[in-house]
């Protein structure tokens, strides 16, 4: 499982966000219908209050001018009819006799008491009935007091008040419900591309997994789309990892004989004097010069010349060893490392093929044949060095008559170091890619 790089959440930060979108906006909603409910609340309690008072001053006149105690006490109970009253009684007007009191069966202090609590305490002023002289009628007969409560009011804000905030929480919680349900679809398959993605980009090139579907969403339009690029890719990568086969082949092969080239001899030289220096073992080389060449292409021609160079090359891949390195050196010339040979088992080797070219019978040209300098590598020696002693025994092979093998003796003192271990150029003094001259 990749190790996803940690992301700070998009969906935790929007459920966030409409909590408190939601919650501000039904909370402004309920304070302001509760605000509104205390003002309808407060009104009627005045409405109540006036109707109350005025009622008192007009059923009382009458009653208590005549000192009529039952009816004043029966005025009293009718106001208890309001819930806002929680008691009410009347007393002479020196405030020294009281004429009837009544107070909700609830309280048991007199409503006529100081100490009875009350929100609003309303004193109406009792006067003779219309009836009687206007004298008479300007001096009070009685003082009624009516205690009145907001007990009711405040419940009823308080019942409004706990059924807003249950509404809102109610609200708030069905619709994270609902957004969690719906971000789930969209950020589940959203965590499922990612994760997929990121799998792929941790697998290896050549192994490039399509995503997993997971339904028929739109993620699954997406996921078919980048798994059809990815089918491209894989398809394009195919391609160019043959193309580059075919390049490093191209790289390393010699056109005409098909062997490797200069190019990817010294590349393996160098390397298999690294191994030599690191461990020791000798290797040798052989370089092969195929003999009056010349003539071949001064009497039948190029197009043969290079017939027989193919041939001979075909010659020594049918002669060598496994593990011998076999590649065109320059024109006429190739050149064989023999890995873990030392000199004896090279010159043996050199001796098989200088016979395979010389028994073998040549298409156009019949009888062919090569001189071979062989040398061998030993720790200390360089390219350059190794070289150009086979070139030498290779020379002297020409000199004793050709169609040789020659060596170069094993050397008693390794040579010093050369400063540039590259080899340089082939017996004829020439390097691949001269032109031909005859
Ligand atoms: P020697 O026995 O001393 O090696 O004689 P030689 O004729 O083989 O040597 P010389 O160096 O005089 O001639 C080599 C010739 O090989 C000269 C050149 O034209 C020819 N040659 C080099 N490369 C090619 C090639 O790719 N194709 C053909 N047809 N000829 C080539
Ligand atoms: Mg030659
Ligand atoms: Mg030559």
């Amino acid at each position: 499982m990749p190790l996803l790089p940690p992301v700070r959440s998009i969906r935790n930060r929007m459920i966030v966000l409409f909590i408190v979108a939601t919650t501000t906006t039904l909370g402004a909603f309920a304070a302001h219908r509760q605000w509104q409910l205390r003002q309808d609340l407060e009104q009627r309690f005045e409405r109540t209050r006036v109707e109350v008072t005025d009622g008192l001053r007009q059923s009382l006149a009458g009653p208590a001018w005549a000192l009529n105690v039952d009816i004043l006490r029966t005025a009293l109970e009718a106001t208890l009819i309001h819930p806002e009253v929680t008691g009410a009684c009347i007393y002479s007007p020196d405030g020294q006799e009281i004429y009837a009191e009544v107070h909700r069966p609830a309280m048991h202090a007199s409503a006529c008491s100081a100490t009875r609590t009350h929100d609003v305490l309303s004193e109406v002023t009792i006067y003779p009935p219309d009836d009687i002289d206007a004298d008479r009628r300007a001096q009070p007969i009685g003082k009624a007091i009516i205690r009145f409560t907001r007990d009711n009011m405040r419940q009823a804000l308080r019942a409004a008040m706990v059924q807003g905030l249950t509404e809102v929480v109610a609200i708030d919680v069905v619709l994270v419900l609902l957004l969690t349900f719906g971000l789930r679809m969209v950020f589940g398959p959203l965590e499922h591309l990612r994760t997929a993605l990121f799998r792929l980009a941790s697998s290896q090139g050549d192994r490039l997994d399509e995503l997993s579907r997971l339904g028929r969403t739109e993620f699954d339009s997406v996921i078919d789309g980048f798994n059809r690029v990815l089918r491209r890719l894989q398809a394009t990568q195919a391609e160019l990892v043959e193309k580059n086969r075919q390049l490093e082949v191209v790289s390393k092969t010699d056109q005409l004989t098909g062997v490797f080239n200069r190019r990817h001899l010294d590349e393996v030289l160098n390397s298999a004097l690294a191994y030599t220096r690191h461990d020791g073992m000798p290797f040798s080389i052989i370089l092969l010069d195929v003999d009056r060449f010349k003539s071949v292409n001064d009497t039948y021609g190029h197009q043969v010349g290079d017939r027989v160079l193919v041939e001979i090359a075909r010659c020594i891949l049918e002669v060598k060893r496994v593990t011998d390195t076999v590649g065109r050196w320059g024109g006429e010339e190739f050149l064989l490392i023999c890995a873990d040979t030392n000199l004896d088992d090279a010159v043996r080797f050199a001796e098989t093929l200088r016979d395979a070219i010389a028994t073998r019978t040549f298409s156009v040209t019949g009888q062919m044949t090569a001189s071979l300098g062989v040398a061998c590598v030993q720790d200390g020696d360089t390219i350059h060095g190794t070289i150009s002693r086979a070139d030498q025994a290779l020379y002297r092979g020409k000199e004793r008559g050709r169609n040789r093998v020659e060596y170069a003796p094993a050397l008693e003192e390794p040579p010093a170091e050369h400063a540039d271990d590259t080899p340089f150029g082939n017996a004829s003094g020439k390097r691949v890619g001269d032109p031909i001259t005859e």
